[in-house]
């Protein structure tokens, strides 16, 4: 018997067309010629193809996420394995916030898209779903992205390039696998199990990704507070260093602290683990309250808080929750 893939599709360039009039890309209101770009798949897997929205990923918010993950739920006992086609964009916060909305994962859920139309010569998107396809029928239980020749633990990835080769990356961890003939999985990806999943897809929007740089004003956190921000990301800089001085940030973090919201510090750097015993920069920071980010994507970060604040309220809770590895997002 054939394997069983569904195709989540969510739409970005791998379904988007030129706009004749303007000549930018704007989803095609069918999504469904994609299949038919991939048909000598047909002949290996049996793939049903499941619209649940066509949007640039840039208006993504963790209600599509939901969305997504509830299309998921619907229909997990019927297929082996499910591939999401939506834009790269804000493909690494999709994919994190999926491996935080459903974990125990019996099978793979496989994140693709692509960087050219596939209207047009050249597209990378056939090669992307046609092995997207295929990765989602192998022994492998994780929400990864599969783009180029790369198959990436999906909330540690990173949007890397707007190029073919190199769309994604994964600064802290080894890839998952490799597409080569045949495709490889290496030994530390989750394989494929009986275990249930728990589908639990609400996330807590009301939370703050905040870039420190230098002349950042420290009063910024007040606006945060008065609108009831529930929690807070910042990025600092190198392994996650804070302003001390004459626009310290400490007094801020130890007000949000104290007033029961979590601040969480991780890195500015591209690939770097958060470290707030490295400086007394960030050892202040940590003393007022703040918590490490560790090895996480600052995208892996930020999905995680808004995952965990929908399901924890007591502060504590939430902290331990996010030092905590609920998805292979954390060493
Ligand atoms: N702006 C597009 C999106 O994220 C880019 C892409 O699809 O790669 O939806």
């Amino acid at each position: 018997m054939k394997p069983k893939i569904a195709i989540v599709f969510c739409g970005g360039t791998i379904g988007m067309i030129q706009d004749p009039k303007t000549g930018s890309l704007t989803p095609a209101t069918d999504g469904k010629f994609i299949t038919e770009q991939i048909p000598e798949l047909s002949a290996k897997i049996d793939i049903d193809f499941l619209p649940v929205f066509n949007i640039d990923s840039s208006n993504m918010t963790p209600n599509h996420w939901k969305t997504i993950a509830d299309k998921i739920e619907e229909i997990y006992d019927k297929y082996d394995g499910f591939v999401v086609a939506q834009g790269t964009d804000t493909m690494a916060y999709s994919a994190a916030a999926l491996s935080y909305a459903i974990q125990d994962l019996s099978k793979p859920i496989v994140f693709t898209g692509s960087i050219v139309p596939m209207s047009e010569i050249g597209a990378d998107g056939r090669n992307n779903l046609i092995y997207s396809c295929l990765v989602a029928t192998l022994d492998i239980a994780e929400v990864c992205i599969v783009f180029g020749n790369k198959i990436i633990r999906g909330n540690r990835a990173k949007k890397n390039h707007e190029s073919f080769v190199d769309v994604f990356h994964s600064p802290n961890f080894p890839l998952l696998g490799e597409i080569e003939r045949p495709i490889r999985l290496n030994e530390w990806r989750q394989q494929r199990s009986n275990s249930k999943p728990t589908f639990k897809p609400e996330f807590e929007s009301n939370v703050r990704l905040i870039k420190l740089h230098p002349g950042f004003d420290p009063d910024i956190f007040e606006s945060h507070l008065e609108k009831g921000v529930k929690g807070i990301v910042i990025e600092g800089y190198g392994p996650g260093n804070v302003p001390f001085l004459d626009n310290s940030i400490i007094p801020k973090i130890e007000k949000l602290h104290n007033a029961g919201i979590p601040v969480i510090i991780a890195s500015q750097m591209e690939h770097s683990i958060t470290n707030l015993n490295a400086y007394e920069a960030g050892f202040m920071a940590k003393q007022a309250g703040a918590i490490s980010a560790e090895d996480m994507t600052v995208e892996a970060t930020l999905s995680k808080l808004m995952w965990i604040l929908a399901h924890y309220t007591d502060l504590k809770d939430i902290e331990e929750q996010m030092q905590t590895n609920l998805a292979g997002e954390l060493k």
